[in-house]
Order: C-alpha cells, then structure tokens, then sequence
C-alpha cells in the first residue's frame, strides 16, 4: 500500500477541494511509492489566502527570530537526513549515496540564509540640501509563488524558500509534479518546529499551467521564483507582463567543457566524468552538454575520458555502488535517445553506449547507458539543445580564439567549464566566456557562498550568495524634510 499524503496550507494537512489524488512513482522500477493530492485552482488560492493573512506578522518578526525557525527546521532535517535521501531515491530515482550529497548541500542554504537574515542592511544617504534626510529601507517583497523542477527535489526547494522565509516573505511551493514527496518532507518539518500557519505552504497538482495560472493571476502573489526549462520560463513571463510581477528565474543551460592543450588531461577526464554523468545522470542544468578537446591532444584525452565512462556503474538507485539511476520519464529518456540517433544518422560516432537499458534490473526503468559521442558537429542538436542524460559529444578546436566564439555561440549562458594550466589563459577565457558561472579546473560544482545563476535566456536574478536574499526584497527610499 503506498504512502497517502497531504497538502500543506496554512499550517494544515489537507485533501485536494476536488478529492483527486495522483500516484508518484519510482522511475527506476515504475513502482507507486505513494498518493498524492493533485491539486486544482481552488487549492492554490487556499494557500496564497493563507500566505496573505501570515505576512504582515511573519515579515514584522525580527530576522534574527525568522532565522531561528530556518535554524530549527535545519536541525531536525539534519537529523532526518537519511530519510530525506531515501525519498529523493525513490522518487527522483537518482543514487542513494548522491542523494545524501544533495540533502546535505540543499540544508546548507538555511544556515547560509538564517545567517544573512540578520545583514540586510539598509542605506543613510548624504542628502544634497541642508533640510533633508534620506535613507534607503530593504523591505520583503511579498507572497512568493516557488515553483521547481525534479532533478534536485530538495536542493531547488531550499536555495528559494530559505532565502524568502529569511527576508521576511511568505510563500506558497509547487513543486514538480513527479517529486513532491521530498518538499513535503520539509513541510513537516517547519510544522513539526511551529512556524506560524500560512508562512509556508506547498501545494501539488499535475496541471501546473493551472497552478501556475493560478499564481500569476492574484495580485496577491508579488513573485514568482521559478527553477525550470527556458521554454516555460518564457511562458510564465509573458503571464506575469499583465501585472509586472517581479521574477527570478533559473533556466535550461548548454554547458561548453574545454580540455585546452596544456590541460592536466588526468583531471580534465575526471572532470568531464564528474560534471557529465555524475549529477543525476546528466539531467542538471549545470551538467557539461559539449565537451571541446583542443586537436593537439584530442588523442591523449579520448581513452583517459571513454575508459572512466564505461567503468560507470549503472544501476537502481539503493544498489551498493549505483554511479547512474534512470532518467525521470519515458518523455525524456525517447529525447535523449532520438538526439544520438539522429547524431549518429548525421554522422556521430559512438565510442561507448549509445542506447537504451531494456533488460534485467533495467526492464522496468528509463535507463540510457553512459555515452560518448566522437566526431560531433556543431550544427547537429545534440550539440545545440540541453540533453539532460548521460550522453557527451565530443568535438575538437584549435585556438583560443575559436573556441570562445563557439563556447558562446548559444542561446544559453548558464556554466562554462575549462581546463588549463597557463594562468593568463585562465583570466582571459574566464572573463570572455558569456556564462554566469565559470569553473576553472574545477567541475566540482559549485558553493553556497556564491551566486548561481546564468546570463541570456538561462535565467534572472541569482539564487545563493548574498544576491540570494535581494531577489526577495524590495528597496524604498525614504526622504524627511526636517525644518
Ligand atoms: P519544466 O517542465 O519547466 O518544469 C519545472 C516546473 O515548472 C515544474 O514544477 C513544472 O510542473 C512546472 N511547470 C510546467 N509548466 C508550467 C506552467 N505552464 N506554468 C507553471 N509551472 C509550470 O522543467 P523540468 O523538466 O521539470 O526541469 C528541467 C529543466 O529545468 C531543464 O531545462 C533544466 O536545465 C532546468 N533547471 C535549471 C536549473 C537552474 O538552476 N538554472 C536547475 C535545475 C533545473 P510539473 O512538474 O507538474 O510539470
């Protein structure tokens, strides 16, 4: 019998108004692991009600006291962290012992914001008349509508309510509809810690254009931070032109990964395997989508790279050793495996994998195996649109110059990554690459300390850093005339 679970609004647990519910089930064996309500319009205006009615009271409390509930949710998510991990698994399907990485890094954010809560400073002005005074006050925004996708179910949910429960708003959270068992969780938790009813609700429902419809027509709601795919993001700005809701958004990327000819090609490889294949199967906006080896080692690079891919393990995501779960859905599995046919036809060669996992453990999930992808051109989709699974193409450059303008030859501009060990290199391709993040010898990700985000249409605004928290405050000036 699978888990029956419940909406969260205004401090309580509720059926969906229509009584409908929806099954979550495991992408790595298609198993229900639980019931969920699925919920209409009617239940996302219950919780933008109920956010409504708790601001005034949440954003007048001190920081330091809306920190403390950040703090405490944070302590008792410590100690659930495994639990977290495991539904994360289930419903995400990616591996356990990743899963407990992301737990970790997606709790990071409430300290980080409890912390930067209390340096929300405002401004004295030096007035330019004798008979005035100005000053600049940083005020919470409002209601937030968060809205998040599946890859990372908790790290998406922290790294936005974290910071708008620290600025003093209130929120309403729809996550995706495949993964709300993981935002759920830390519902209770803030239950389980009294946050005050209505200052954190989440409700779950398949038709997310409804809910999403429902969020950007409440002049109640004054933001929507959205983690997502560029093409809905789009959507969701268009809908909110009418009443100029303010937006934050995190978008889809095409990540260039550049092996330059005087790279440490041990690393570089290690890299490359980290940042392709290691983060959900490939299926994050910051995975490496184009792997560029400059010609004069291409040679050197390909086996130290093809070797570490097929030594990956592929497998069901509580398997002792499980390196590459499934992909979330048949949806995306038929994408990845028709952009390396259609490469293929083009001319692509496939140095390993190249296809679907169809037999034994994998019968029953949406498997793809690790692949690499050789003489890719830069025309072909694969090498154009965001893959999201466990496929690299491979192609060669041989100049500074070149691969530059490639790298930025995108519509995306979210994360670059590049290998090399001439330091002046390093400075001026970092600074020409158009991306809002650069590693350096370094796929390892990235830290709470500092903005994510991206440029051109991978996004708006910054999540993390301490540009976090401003995404959720507005600016008032304020000037006295004194006599
Ligand atoms: P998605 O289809 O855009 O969905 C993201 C969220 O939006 C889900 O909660 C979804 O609900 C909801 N949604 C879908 N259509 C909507 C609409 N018309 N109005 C309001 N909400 C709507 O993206 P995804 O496939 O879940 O996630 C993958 C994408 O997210 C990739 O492009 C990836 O690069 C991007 N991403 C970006 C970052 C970043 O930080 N830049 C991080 C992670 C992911 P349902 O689940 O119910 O459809």
């Amino acid at each position: 019998m699978a888990d029956v679970q419940l909406l969260y609004i205004g401090g309580e647990w509720v059926k969906s108004r229509s009584g409908k519910t929806m099954p979550i089930r495991n992408p790595a064996n298609g198993e229900v692991i639980a019931e969920v309500p699925d919920a209409s319009t009617e239940d996302a205006a219950a919780a933008i009600d109920a956010a409504h009615r708790a601001f005034p009271q949440w954003s007048s409390l001190p920081a330091i006291e809306r920190g403390r509930y950040l703090l405490r949710a944070h302590a008792l998510l410590e100690e659930r962290k495994d639990e977290i991990a495991r539904l994360i698994t289930l419903e995400n399907g990616k591996p356990y012992e990743e899963a407990k990485k992301e737990v970790q890094f997606a709790l990071g954010y409430f300290t980080w914001f409890a912390e930067e809560a209390r340096r929300v400073y405002g401004e004295i002005v030096p007035p330019p008349v004798p008979h005035k005074r100005l000053w600049v006050l940083k005020q919470p925004v409002g209601v937030v509508a968060a809205i998040t996708p599946w890859n990372f179910p908790a790290t998406m949910v922290t790294r936005k309510i974290a910071p708008a429960l620290a600025a003093g708003c209130t929120v309403v959270l729809k996550p995706a509809s495949a993964t709300p068992l993981t935002a759920l969780a830390i519902a209770k938790a803030f239950h389980e810690v009294g946050l005050p009813p209505g200052v954190f609700n989440v409700v779950v429902g398949r038709n997310s254009s409804a809910l999403g419809d429902a969020f950007l027509s409440d002049r109640r709601v004054r933001k929507i931070a959205f983690t997502g795919s560029t093409e809905v993001g789009k959507v969701i700005m268009r809908g909110a032109a009418d009443q100029i809701k303010r937006l934050s958004f995190e978008l889809g990327g095409n990540a260039p990964f550049i092996v330059f000819e005087d790279a440490d090609l041990e690393r570089a490889a290690e890299g490359a395997v980290a940042i392709k294949f290691l983060r959900v199967a490939g299926q994050s906006c910051i995975c490496a989508n184009r792997i560029y080896v400059h010609e004069a080692v291409h040679e050197k690079f390909m086996p130290l790279f093809v070797e570490r891919v097929k030594a990956l393990k592929v497998a069901q995501g509580f398997e002792e050793g499980a390196q590459i779960g499934p992909l979330i859905n048949e949806q995306t599995l038929s994408k990845v495996e028709e952009l390396v046919e259609e490469a293929v036809a083009q001319g692509a060669k496939v140095a390993v994998g190249g296809h679907r996992l169809t037999s034994g453990p994998y019968a029953k999930g949406f498997f793809f195996a690790p692949t690499v992808l050789e003489s890719v051109r830069e025309e072909m989709r694969v090498a154009r649109e965001e893959i999201f699974g466990p496929v690299a193409p491979v192609m060669t450059f041989s100049s500074e110059e070149e691969i530059i303008r490639r790298a930025n030859d995108t519509t995306y501009g979210l994360a670059a990554y590049f290998y090399t060990r001439d330091l002046s290199k390093a400075i001026r391709v970092a600074e020409a690459l158009e991306y809002g993040m650069i590693g350096v010898n370094d796929a390892s990700g990235y830290t709470h300390e500092i903005p994510f985000g991206g440029y051109k249409e991978s996004g708006l605004g910054r999540e993390g850093g301490k540009e976090g928290i401003e995404e959720y405050l507005e600016t008032k000036s304020i000037s006295l005339w004194i006599s």
